[in-house]
């Protein structure tokens, strides 16, 4: 089965990470997996086999237990198996080949699952000490057994505004525990066997600078459980993983970081799972792409395919265009963190343009992927609303990936901060004008760059323009990517298929966000991308 990303070659390569036939032939067997396992158990799951909370055993005890069904018990482990959680930490494979895992998986909620068991992992590898490590970190790591991790910081009076924390954390002088008390709003992967939750230790600041993070296993040094399960949330989507609230309640944990670090640790464990929104995102997109494609060849209207009909194929080509542009943001901040994931502090101008990237592929491809859903139910007409077909699915998961780990605002501001102390961005300005100063590239993809990089250089900034300068600037670096794919960058040259089909979409894309809704795509283009797909 061929991957889902036509231009993800070329890419890699332009980014100096050509895919070898061994990660290649990993990618593919997961993405079979993913369409001929996966996908049928998490719409069991979502329709008939949900999560639940069980406090009952045969011997009349009240123990608390998140139950999955066997089915999607077996294939969590699957996933797990893959090294999508550990491979990093375990130096199986490197980060980026994560992120793609995470991008193969589709499902929005099992994604999530292996999102917070990776940044428990990441958590803990970077900021633990090493006797935290050496007493956790194997139990973590065994793929076979599928441990799991869970990230909980948010609380009912704030998710945004995490120095709203109400959390406790007070030391008890024995081999560096704290017990910590408060109430956590929303937990996703409620029943793992991890977590890494926020606190603010006794005598600490208010506000994010007194917060720390803690490492936290569900079981108490001498036995029983750490934390309470208060009820397991009834959500509109993402039903594969089960999002709970929790109480702690004297609940044993490690801090993570020094007290200098302050909130690095949580930022940055925010950071990954950004980066797998982001990813998770282009993933929604690819398979919203895939079964409108699948569909319109099929469906037939006033004699013929539905794909057949120039309108539609329009559709279809914007959507194409959607998932390839989210695509080639999301890996922007997977590639980079390779390099500055060990970065500590964590303030190198590398990881600074990590942070940005992260930002940009967060912000942009939440959107994306909640109009590629929408506009994929269209597609669809009738059944697109009906559950027993994958699109209703779709829409009600992909609907949660602008809220997860901050809304547009939240990316908007954080990245306006970084942006005020380093500029990280101008990186890619000053690759977007070299790009720009070509001449053979088409009029309507040089006007596109002419405006974004006049946007990103207005010197009206403050907090109200950080929003748009985040999102002209993520859609510049969409197309400065695009651009240089369309002049053969990474592929045979401007002639290659790879190059012709960046082209269209570049053509495409700057028609789609300067041309308006109604906008007339050249039908050239559109038969140019079609056929490719
Ligand atoms: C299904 C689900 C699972 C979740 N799982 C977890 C989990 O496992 N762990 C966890 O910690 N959290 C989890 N969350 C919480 C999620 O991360 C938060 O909902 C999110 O961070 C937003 O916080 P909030 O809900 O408190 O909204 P608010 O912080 O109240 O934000 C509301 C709106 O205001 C905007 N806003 C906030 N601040 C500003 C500002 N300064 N200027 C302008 N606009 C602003 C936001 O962007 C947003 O649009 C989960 C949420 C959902 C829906």
């Amino acid at each position: 089965m061929p991957l889902p990303f036509p231009l993800l070659d070329a890419h890699l390569a332009i980014t100096g990470k050509p895919l070898s036939p061994e990660v290649r032939t990993r990618l593919e067997a997961y993405a079979k997996f993913v369409e001929t396992e996966l996908e049928p158990v998490t719409y069991e799951v979502d329709r008939r086999a949900r999560p639940y909370l069980s406090h009952h055993d045969t011997l009349g005890g009240d123990p608390e237990e998140v139950v999955l069904n066997a089915a999607h018990r077996a294939a969590l482990q699957k996933i797990y198996q893959t090294g999508i959680s550990t491979g990093p930490a375990e130096g199986r494979h490197p980060w980026w080949e994560t992120f793609a895992l995470g991008f193969l998986t589709t499902d929005v909620g099992c994604f999530c699952s292996a999102t917070v068991t990776m940044a428990t992992v990441f958590s803990l590898v970077k900021y633990g000490t090493e006797e935290l490590k050496a007493k956790f970190l194997p139990t973590l790591l065994e793929n076979g057994a599928a441990r799991q991790g869970a990230t909980w910081a948010t609380e009912a009076q704030g998710g945004s505004d995490l120095g709203s924390n109400r959390a406790r954390a007070k030391p008890t002088g024995e081999g560096g525990r704290f017990l910590l008390n408060g109430e956590k709003y929303f937990c996703s992967n409620v029943g793992a066997e991890f977590a890494v939750v926020t606190a603010r230790p006794e005598g600490a600041p208010e506000g994010p600078k007194g917060l720390r993070l803690f490492f936290v296993p569900a079981k108490r040094e001498k036995g029983g459980p750490n934390w309470k399960i208060r009820r397991l949330k009834e959500k509109l989507g993402t039903t594969s993983v089960p999002t709970g609230e929790v109480s702690l309640i004297d609940t044993e944990g490690y801090q993570l970081g020094t007290d200098q670090e302050g909130l690095y640790p949580t930022m940055e464990m925010l950071n990954v799972s950004r980066v797998c929104n982001a990813m998770g995102s282009a993933g929604v997109l690819y398979r919203a792409l895939q079964v409108a494609m699948e569909h319109t060849r099929a469906r037939e209207a006033f004699g013929r395919p539905l794909i057949d009909h120039p309108l539609m194929a329009v559709d279809l080509a914007r959507l194409a265009t959607e998932a390839e542009t989210a695509g080639l943001l999301a890996f922007e901040p997977a590639f980079a963190f390779d390099a500055v994931w060990k970065d500590r502090p964590a303030r190198t101008p590398g990881f600074l343009l990590f942070r940005y990237a992260t930002h940009a592929a967060k912000l942009v491809t939440a959107d994306q992927a909640v109009r590629g859903a929408c506009a994929t139910m269209e597609i669809f007409g009738g059944p697109g609303y009906l559950e027993e077909f994958p699109v209703a699915k779709l829409v009600r998961d992909a609907l949660v990936v602008p809220v997860w780990e901050g809304g547009a605002n939240r990316q908007s501001l954080d990245a306006w901060e970084v942006s005020v102390r380093a500029h990280p961005e101008n990186a890619w300005l000053e690759q977007a004008a070299k790009v720009r100063d070509r001449a053979d590239l088409p009029e309507g993809v040089q006007g596109f760059l002419e405006r974004r990089l006049q946007a990103a250089q207005d010197p009206v900034g403050g907090e109200l323009a950080a929003r748009s300068k985040l999102q002209a600037i993520s859609e510049l670096r969409q197309m400065t990517l695009l651009a240089r794919l369309a002049e053969g960058a990474g592929s045979g040259g401007r002639s290659s298929p790879e190059a012709q089909r960046a082209r269209a979409f570049a053509e495409i894309f700057a028609v789609m966000r300067d041309g308006g809704p109604g906008s007339i795509v050249p039908m050239v283009m559109v038969a140019n991308l079609l056929s490719a797909i």
